[in-house]
């Protein structure tokens, strides 16, 4: 008898988006000529940088030709890339990280589901609420968060974000093993500054737990003294395994690339209490079940790290940033009370007064012809909420700004 693992039958269906595409759906059907804006888009919209469509371009051709073909790589990602990574992203901003600390993936989604693995099922678990689901998913399957009462899973300890911490989280009280933490923020575009990032890596060092950092968000940092790597902390190394993603960054979510740094001195430790290096271990997990971004996509990753790669990045990112100042300008001159959009291409908003999530959804949709995304479908402290995302073409969010404005 193939025994399933059971869990599976735990998973909460994510209906956010079938709901959403359903709602749409149902709009379009008795509105076949209205223009519809699509502002909860969690994806690219521009066309990737030049440089990376260039080198894919070569990478393409080198397979051509037996001398230059590439076939298995490294299951840690070639050399070439590593250390790119090293040097500029972690180097340039004082960070000693060495290439065999850097794990190249495909992408970020797939590293912060599969890092579970390397930890028992016995452990205590933290997540921010609102939250990325994929952080909760991953250890539903793996039988670590309890019974689930509708809202919130027994045996996950929530850190709710809200107006009145500033979405900041607070330290929780019970002890926790593993803290995800994903800045800037995906739902609610905030970051943490170095001193309140200190306070999550103090807490970990001092309790011995580990901090998962979701930093796919980093390229949209524009504002000083917002950490753009964990280990900009003092003693991260110790304590913090960081995920990074080239799908916002260069518009790769079609294309997947992303990496994992999991340092040298970063430990766990055995049920006979004995200390292990996570580093190892994460490299035999992917050696194990993991054979290797692309050669192309590697290629092309490897291509931002360029002068003019970092120029066309940053060009790409300013044109999603110059949408989210759009959206800000327009809604904080109405009144309403939002965050993030800063160095984050998400707008968190408070919707008016009186109106839940699904509600300000529906007046969008049916009365102004803008989807958005609801913010309770990202947790429980997401209702009242709404979120805003800043991936689009500047003349649609200029026409669904001024819809608002409108109210028509
Ligand atoms: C988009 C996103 C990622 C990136 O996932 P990829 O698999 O690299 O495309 C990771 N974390 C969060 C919170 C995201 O929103």
């Amino acid at each position: 008898m193939a025994l399933i693992n059971g869990n599976f039958l735990k998973l909460q269906n994510n209906y956010l988006f079938a709901d959403i595409a359903r709602k749409v759906a149902a709009f379009g059907q008795s509105n076949p000529n209205a223009k519809l804006i699509r502002m909860g888009i969690g994806d690219v919209t521009r066309p990737l940088p030049q440089v990376c469509i260039d080198a894919m371009h070569k990478a393409v051709n080198d397979l051509a030709d037996s001398t230059t073909l590439h076939g298995y790589g490294p299951e840690q990602g070639y050399d070439f890339l590593r250390e790119l990574i090293v040097k500029y992203d972690f180097n340039a901003r004082g960070v000693d990280i060495s290439a065999d600390e850097v794990f190249v993936s495909d992408g970020a989604k797939s590293d912060t589901a599969n890092i579970v693995d390397i930890f028992s099922d016995n452990i205590k678990i933290a997540i921010t609420d609102p939250v990325y689901p994929v952080y909760v998913d991953s250890n539903v399957i793996e039988g670590r968060t309890g019974v689930y009462d509708g809202t919130y899973w027994s045996n996950i300890t929530y850190l709710p974000c809200n107006s009145e911490n500033g979405f900041v989280p607070s330290l929780p009280r019970d002890k926790v093993d593993l803290i995800y933490l994903c800045f800037p923020n995906n739902p609610t575009g905030t970051v943490l500054t170095k001193e309140q990032l200190k306070v999550w890596v103090d807490y970990a060092l001092e309790h011995d737990s580990i901090i998962l950092f979701d930093a796919a968000y980093e390229a949209f940092i524009r504002e000083e003294g917002i950490p753009h790597s964990i280990y900009e902390i003092e003693g991260a190394k110790r304590c913090a395994v960081e995920f990074r993603s080239f799908s916002k960054t260069a518009g790769f979510t079609g294309v997947r690339c992303g990496y994992t740094v999991v340092p040298r001195e970063l430990t766990g430790t055995t049920p006979s209490g004995e200390r292990v290096h996570l580093n190892p271990m994460w490299n035999r997990r992917q050696t194990t079940k993991f054979n290797g971004a692309s050669y192309i996509t590697q290629r092309g990753a490897a291509a931002i790290y360029s002068p003019e790669g970092q120029r066309q990045v940053k060009e790409i990112i300013d044109y999603y940033l110059h949408n989210a100042a759009t959206i800000r300008t327009t809604l904080t001159k109405m009144g309403y009370t939002l965050c993030g959009g800063v160095s984050a291409p998400y707008i968190w908003v408070r919707t008016p007064e009186g109106m839940s999530s699904w509600d300000f959804f529906d007046h969008l949709l049916n009365d102004l012809h803008i989807v958005g995304t609801p913010g309770v479908g990202f947790g429980p402290e997401g209702e009242g909420y709404f979120r805003l995302s800043s991936f689009n073409s500047h003349e649609n969010t200029r026409e669904a700004m001024e819809r608002i404005r409108n109210k028509r």
